[in-house]
């Protein structure tokens, strides 16, 4: 295992180790552990192949978000299941060969909860699970939180990218031309996460949340929503194991474009 591990070091309280391929097939299953496969600066610079499998990534965590091979979608995984969010706003069930140059996923049991009763705007939401991971769990500013909102949400604006094809363009080119759309009222799940700043580069800071409905007939990348009611689980998580594929490296977290990553990942297009 020792010869998988090419990084290995303490950011703040978050301790990050970044893994070969190999070293995520070996890796053992924990709560305590986000587990990420490939590099958000790299998925910026086009690399959208990915060379970890949605079964290797599935095995070390049933929660999760990204995307998959090509860029062909947003990736949500619930309860152990993945789906993609195509362009079109099409859902479809994902098998475990499907690779994934960008995902983060855990295992999730919802350590801590707080219940939605009357409509949170998404501020709001993020508020909430703020709180909760704070005054609950007591994690750090810097840890990883993961989150599940599991009710009844309106004013849901939702975003996917199209598959691209060699040569790659940059993901801020893919992502002028993406697909956005809005669904008033829908029953369903918030899956994501909140990174700290200081791991921006490696993953995108702040929070980062898919969608997916209960009738699998809606989902993506949240741009923004309203939760009418509900339960929102929460958990921490102080590891965090990157899958590094060959030719990416850790580089430097936090040293990035924050403006571009916010452009490109926190859903405001770029004109
Ligand atoms: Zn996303």
């Amino acid at each position: 295992m020792a010869r998988d591990i090419v990084d290995d070091r303490l950011i703040g309280a978050l301790h990050v180790r970044a893994l070969t391929r190999a070293g995520l097939q070996h890796d053992t299953v924990d709560e305590h552990v986000a587990v990420q496969a490939g590099t958000l600066a790299a998925l910026l610079e086009g690399g959208y192949d990915g060379d970890a499998t949605l079964a290797e990534v599935l095995r070390l965590g049933d929660l999760g978000l990204g995307t998959v091979q090509h860029l062909d979608g947003e990736l949500v995984v619930l309860d152990g299941q993945a789906w993609a969010v195509r362009a079109d706003g099409r859902v479809d069930a994902l098998d475990g060969s499907v690779r994934t140059p960008f995902a983060v996923v855990c295992q999730f049991l919802g350590s801590a909860s707080v219940r939605c009763e009357s409509p949170w705007t998404l501020a709001e939401l993020r508020d909430q699970v703020d709180r909760t991971a704070r005054d609950v769990l007591g994690a750090p500013d810097d840890e990883v939180v993961a989150v599940r909102a599991t009710g009844r949400f309106s004013n849901l604006r939702l975003r996917s990218v199209a598959r691209q094809h060699h040569p790659y363009p940059p993901l801020r080119e893919v992502v002028a031309h993406q697909t956005e759309w809005q669904v008033d009222s829908a029953v369903g799940t918030v899956v994501g996460f909140r990174f700290p700043d200081t791991l921006a580069g490696v993953e995108v800071p702040g929070y980062h949340v898919h969608f997916l409905s209960d009738d699998r007939t809606a989902g993506g990348h949240v741009i923004d929503l309203t939760m009418l009611d509900g339960d929102v689980q929460v958990q921490a998580c102080d590891d965090l194991h990157v899958e590094l594929p060959v030719g990416v490296s850790l580089g430097t977290p936090g040293a990035v474009d924050r403006d571009e990553v916010q452009r490109v990942e926190g859903g405001k297009t770029t004109s």
